[in-house]
């Protein structure tokens, strides 16, 4: 587990390397993966995908890996982009008894090679993070966030947070003090880019103190652990298993929940229930998190269930 997490942080660094230089060059080459709306794909996305995928192909060759995009086969391509070498800080860490024994059929890996695509194309890039979950068999116990355009104390571009069960996450100061109660008090986060008519009337019943809107499930979901808001909520189809693996075990590993509209917990532990479809609301305290499930409105907690 120690060694994958090492993997996991060297080529999620390489990734957002990749997030840099293909922005400065200018050559985006965006894709759209949608059948009518807009779902872009560039560059990035691709190139940072094969090289997470086949750096840890590389090492844990009988690992189930799943990315968010669909690539043609390069195996030249893919063996250009391995990154070689380990993360020393990881490896001095102790190995959680729990995943002494740990076989590699009950580990998959949920890759998001660049979350916050159409903010990237659009000039937001404080929103675009590099997720890599790791669930075992289903519950997300690590994971590694990186935020190519973040600048680190020593001035370089691109800072790095890891997560293990156990042990804690690493990089990211979390939130300290308990959230509101009650959902007029609260800062809530919600998306920039798919602001459906179900996140609309979900805003109006919770009547939030504060309304933020900003790209990235990873981004918003970051922005709950460190404290910056109160909750992430988005009652609508959209998200996948790849927005919310890695970000869900640092909501975890922190004392926060992330759950469906209905309060349920997801699981990660096969490629079948791959689409989010019940929506999501991420906070880090329990009554902030139930005083959320009860005020959104049952007519659209209903309308999602009938698209199931
Ligand atoms: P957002 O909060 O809008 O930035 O979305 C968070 C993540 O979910 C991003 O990876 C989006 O691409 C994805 N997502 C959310 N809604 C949709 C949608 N309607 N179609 C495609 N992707 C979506
Ligand atoms: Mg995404
Ligand atoms: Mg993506």
């Amino acid at each position: 587990m120690i060694k994958l997490l090492s993997s996991c942080v060297i080529s999620a660094r390489r990734a957002g390397q990749i997030c840099r230089d293909v922005l400065s060059s200018g050559k985006l080459g965006v894709v759209d993966k949608s059948e009518g709306g807009l779902d872009p794909q560039t560059e990035a996305d691709r190139k940072a995908q094969r090289c997470i995928v086949s750096t840890i192909a590389d090492r844990f060759p009988g690992l189930t890996v799943y990315g968010e995009e669909t690539l043609e086969p390069s195996e030249e391509e893919d063996r250009l982009l391995v990154v070689t070498g380990e993360d020393q800080d990881i490896l001095k860490e102790p190995c959680p008894q729990e995943f002494i024994d740990l076989q590699e059929k009950d580990i998959i890996v949920w890759v998001d090679p660049l979350d916050g695509t159409k903010e990237y194309t659009e000039g937001f890039i404080e929103h675009v993070t590099v997720l890599i979950g790791i669930a075992v068999r289903g519950e997300p116990v690590a994971g590694v966030i990186h935020r190519p355009f973040s600048k680190r104390s020593d001035g370089e571009f691109g800072q790095t947070y890891w997560v293990l069960k156990g042990l804690g996450s690493r990089g990211l100061e979390p939130r300290q003090t308990a959230p509101p109660q009650n959902t007029d008090d609260m800062s809530v986060v919600f998306t920039r880019s798919h602001y459906t008519e179900l996140v609309r009337r979900t805003v109006a019943a919770l009547n939030p103190r504060r309304e933020i809107r900003v790209g990235g499930c990873g981004h918003k979901t970051m922005m709950v652990v460190a404290g910056d808001v109160d909750a992430y909520v988005f009652p609508s189809d959209g998200t996948k298993k790849w927005d919310t693996c890695a970000v869900d075990a640092f909501v975890r590993a922190n004392g926060g929940l992330l759950t469906d509209v209905n309060g349920k917990t997801l699981d990660y532990g096969s490629w079948e229930n791959w689409r989010n479809k019940m929506g999501l609301v991420v906070t880090m305290g329990k009554e902030t998190h139930q005083a959320i499930l009860d005020r959104i409105p049952a007519d659209v907690k209903e309308e999602l269930a009938s698209k199931l």
